[in-house]
């Protein structure tokens, strides 16, 4: 087991390095203190086919969030911070219990400003048997030191990569998206390197009879006006990741929270942005998952 008090006394778990202490209340940037929250747990049918399975994905959201984007699609969550709090035995329990309902993995949605505590739930939830894989499933701002500490109980990464250093124009002035969207102007050089430690973690996805078991899928959403950005990352995934790589290119953008305030990204995308998006990728090679790239 982790020792809790260490980590959160001083919190860098991710690349806010706001060095609050945690277990006196103190909350970061991420708007939690070491309380662990969550919104809501359950089986989820909304993900990739291969997570969902037959009996659904065991999705367990915390409250809060380590980048929160102005964007952001489920800000009731993370902005706002719905939730109830437990402990880490009863988050054992929770796992546990979605396993025995017959999800057909766990999935832990923005876990990463609570990952100390989640390590030590997933241990005691395999002492408890738990054998389903764990999928961790983040914006993908994250630090390489904080993976390396979940690399024992994951099973399965699922990052977002959201931006590379792609400059977008508002107004006359060309600006930076993720510093603008997310007040994080650093998030493809943590979001980069953070792809590629989950890759040499755990490789490519394995799939066997239609599930999930291992590996790592990339989920990028493909965003109004933003299509330079889009290809910046199909690039970066094929040239240093690789196109066996499960890379879901998703269309359901819409705009939420704070988007109206930017002109550029106060609309969904349109149907020939989202197929430009998916044809670069053919282009470049990439086959998974098959049921986008066919
Ligand atoms: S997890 Fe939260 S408190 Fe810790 S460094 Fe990140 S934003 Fe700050």
């Amino acid at each position: 087991m982790l020792n809790l008090n260490e980590i959160y006394k001083s919190c860098s778990l991710c690349p806010r390095n706001c060095n609050v202490d945690r277990t006196i209340g103190s909350e970061g940037d991420c708007g939690m203190d070491e309380k662990i929250k969550i919104s809501y747990y359950g089986p989820h049918f909304g993900e990739e086919p291969e997570l969902v399975g037959r009996n659904g994905s065991g999705t367990i959201f915390f409250s809060g969030c380590n980048l929160l984007c102005d964007f952001c699609q489920n800000s009731e969550i993370s902005h706002f911070k719905s939730g109830n709090y437990y402990s880490v035995e009863e988050l054992s329990g929770i796992i546990l219990g979605l396993q025995e309902i017959g999800c057909t993995n766990i999935n832990l949605v923005s876990p990463t400003h609570f990952s100390v505590s989640i390590v030590n739930a997933i241990l005691m939830a395999k002492q408890e048997g738990l054998h389903i894989p764990v999928v961790y499933n983040s914006s993908g701002y994250e630090k390489k030191e904080t993976l390396k500490m979940m690399e024992e109980v994951i099973d399965i990464y699922m990052p977002d990569l959201k931006f590379t250093n792609a400059l977008i124009t508002i107004g006359n002035k060309k600006i930076n998206a993720s510093k603008e969207f997310c007040n994080a102007e650093d998030y493809f050089e943590f979001a980069s390197g953070a792809i590629i430690e989950m890759y040499r973690q755990k490789g490519d996805l394995v799939v066997r009879n239609g599930i999930a078991k291992r590996g790592l899928l990339i989920r990028h959403l493909i965003m109004p006006n933003m299509m330079a950005n889009s290809r910046e990352i199909i690039d970066f995934v094929a040239e240093n990741i690789g196109v066996n790589t499960y890379l879901n290119l998703m269309d359901q953008y819409r705009p939420e929270y704070k988007a109206k305030n930017y002109d550029i990204i106060n609309r969904r995308a349109s149907n020939a942005e989202i197929q430009t998006s998916i044809d670069y990728a053919k282009s470049r090679g990439f086959t998974r998952p098959d049921w986008l790239y066919s």
